[in-house]
């Protein structure tokens, strides 16, 4: 545990009246999860204290959760904490005026390439943000108060970025904070009918995917999904962008990657792997991310077929010089 981190942060959350939330653009259930649990546990622990989750994006499949706060002004902004949760980058925070605050608070789970914070909490063993949260509330557990919303928001942010527990990443103190999450009264059930339930017409799409995906000569499994299919199934960009998850246990293929045009010119690139990394070729795309989970973007068919050739190559190499992939 980084207790001196911890302490850190604790510490500059007291000294202001004002704090603003944010999180990255194109938000997932760790990035909603993290940064409402961290705002309900703060203002139940500093009723006095004006406390917002405001961000410029968000995603309909996590509508769910509610809407988040209403864009204060300026000065609100230039006397307020920032603290910006499961965000890598500056460049990735969902409101570029978080700048514009007093001090800027980081806490994020990802490998540390931008310490844009003036504290920066950065702690790539862990499986989520909302684990550094729920990590967080344990630490200072004397000092924090914490409810079954909290515990939801939070719990919902470990079992979406853990693949529901399962990543390597997950470990007894996962379990543990998730179990005293559950301890607060959580509606799990209602929780995954949330996350799990589908459209009938995501499930044609699931059946396209399956029938339309590619696997490279070494195991590179890929799906290109056009603007125009995008419309043919009434998708939206995030609904097109689970075309991910359907291939992620094919024997033999230890990559696989979703291909979504963003409407833009640009196509946003979802690689995912096991046991072989894959960041490192998303930062070659203008991305990053996980090892094993990151994003990228290129800008044309021939980019992506590029990118293909090259996790084509990656993935040949990996299985030649390693054994017990399966
Ligand atoms: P996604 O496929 O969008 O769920 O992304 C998987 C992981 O990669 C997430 O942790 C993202 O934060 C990260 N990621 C996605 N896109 C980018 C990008 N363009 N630059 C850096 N990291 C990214």
């Amino acid at each position: 545990m980084q207790k001196e981190k911890i302490t850190e942060v604790l510490n500059t959350i007291k000294e202001y009246d004002r704090i603003i939330i944010f999180r990255h653009f194109r938000p997932d259930g760790d990035a909603v999860g993290s940064t409402k649990g961290l705002a309900r546990i703060l203002k139940l622990s500093f009723p006095n204290k004006d406390i917002r989750v405001v961000n410029n994006d968000y995603s309909e499949y996590l509508a769910f959760t509610g809407g988040e706060d209403s864009v204060p002004d300026e000065e609100f902004y230039k006397s307020a904490l920032a603290i910006v949760v499961d965000t890598a980058t500056a460049s990735r925070v969902s409101d570029p005026l978080y700048k514009t605050c007093d001090k800027v608070i980081k806490i994020d789970h990802h490998i540390p390439v931008d310490s844009y914070g003036d504290v920066n909490w950065e702690d790539a063993t862990k499986s989520s943000a909302s684990e550094m949260i729920a990590e967080f509330y344990y630490a200072c557990q004397d000092e924090l108060k914490i409810d079954s919303e909290a515990a939801e928001y939070i719990y919902l942010g470990m079992v979406t970025d853990s693949g529901r527990f399962r990543y390597e990443s997950v470990n007894g103190d996962t379990m543990r904070y998730a179990g005293m999450l559950l301890d607060q009264g959580i509606n799990t059930e209602l929780l995954y009918a949330n996350l799990y339930m589908k459209d009938f017409g995501l499930y044609r799409f699931e059946a396209y995917v399956y029938s339309h995906m590619k696997i490279t000569e070494s195991g590179v499994a890929y799906i290109y999904i056009d603007e125009k299919l995008q419309k043919k199934f009434g998708l939206s960009t995030e609904d097109a962008s689970t075309a991910v998850s359907y291939m992620d246990a094919i024997k033999g293929s230890l990559i696989w990657m979703a291909f979504i045009e963003n409407g833009d010119g640009t196509t946003r690139v979802r690689l995912r792997s096991r046991f072989v990394t894959v960041n490192k070729l998303a930062e070659k795309y203008s991305g990053g991310g996980h090892a094993c989970a990151a994003g990228a973007t290129v800008h044309s068919k021939a980019e992506a077929r590029k990118l293909i050739k090259e996790a084509d190559a990656h993935l040949k190499e990996y299985k030649e010089t390693h054994e017990g992939w399966l």
